[in-house]
């Protein structure tokens, strides 16, 4: 039986698991529960739980040896004493109390009713029409079934939450973020709710981690003006662990020469900024595929220009 050394979450002794062989364990030092699926460490419970969830990419998005960082930042974070730091990371967090779901659900209640209503209202004017209007007469039906669509849409809360609260003593926190663990370039994605923290990464960045800038253009609606903008994702080893992560907006413009320097001046300010939190330069891989002109004639301009192409050098080797 061959076993694998690994470090307590809950205490950092180094413990031994065998391969191959899934149970629950305890930590022969602190008690700590310990999910072990013969390969990895999938969970562990001290006073609250702590899930590292990403099956067979696990190697990729976690370090073994850090879960005990894991724990304590995740502890700080519930606490709202931690959370994560530097440019083009985000978090939020938030306290879910029996009365706010008491009164959405009401709110959803009163909102289905009204909505019932305007459906009946249009669906008799629909009818009264019907025949001499034609299809003009089904385009009346379309305000009333979008309300009715939103009304009984997915909801804010569930019964079930309601039930969750209640357990959890009349209220519970909820958070989500990613981005960098204070004082170290450690990269982070997780979610809590009440004391079950689940992290999908927590893994010391390496030469693979990069941000991807996605370019893109929409030319808006009747609702909307158009909009240009930056898509960036994080990607911590191989495109399958990628994460959309925040928009970078800029000005609607043609790509040409002048455009892309005021572009690319604001992405190396937020290269800048991250740096000072983090102390690394991290690479960013900007993609032209879904942007105003093809992508072949603006990485031409690009190429085109010592100034524009020496920036490009820099933004992806990440110096
Ligand atoms: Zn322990």
């Amino acid at each position: 039986m061959v076993d694998i050394e690994l470090v307590c979450p809950a205490c950092s002794e180094e413990l031994l698991l065998p391969k191959n062989e899934p149970n629950a364990y305890e930590c022969p030092e602190c008690d700590a529960g310990l999910v072990w699926n013969g390969e990895h460490l999938t969970a562990t419970k001290i006073d609250r739980t702590f899930l590292f969830v990403n099956g067979t990419e696990y190697d990729t998005v976690f370090d073994t040896k850090n879960l005990a960082i894991a724990v304590d930042f995740a502890n700080e974070v519930m606490d709202g004493k931690a959370s994560v730091i530097g440019e083009l990371s985000k978090s939020s967090s938030s306290t879910v109390s029996q009365k706010n779901i008491a009164e959405s659900m009401e709110f959803d209640r009163g909102f289905q009713n009204v909505a019932i209503v305007i459906f009946v209202i249009s669906l008799l004017g629909f009818l009264s029409i019907v025949g001499q209007a034609g299809f003009v007469g089904c385009l009346c039906l379309a305000p009333s079934m979008l309300i009715m669509a939103i009304a009984f849409g997915p909801q804010n809360y569930k019964s079930t939450d309601l039930e969750f609260a209640q357990n959890a003593g009349g209220s519970y926190g909820v958070g989500e973020g990613s981005g960098f663990v204070p004082e170290t370039t450690i990269y982070t994605r997780y979610s809590w709710k009440n004391d079950t923290f689940t992290f999908r990464a927590f893994k010391q960045i390496d030469n693979n981690f990069v941000f991807k800038l996605q370019h893109s253009y929409s030319s808006g609606g009747d609702n909307s003006s158009p909009r240009q903008r930056y898509h960036v994702s994080s990607i911590l080893s191989g495109a399958v662990q990628e994460e959309y992560v925040q928009s970078i907006h800029t000005r609607i413009h043609q790509c040409e020469k002048e455009d892309l320097l005021e572009d690319f001046n604001l992405i190396l300010g937020i290269r800048e900024k991250l740096y000072e939190s983090i102390g690394m330069y991290i690479p960013f891989k900007i993609e032209y595929d879904w942007s105003v002109k093809r992508a072949s004639k603006i990485m031409k301009t690009i190429n085109n220009d010592a100034q524009l192409a020496e920036i490009w050098k820099r933004l992806e080797e990440g110096n």
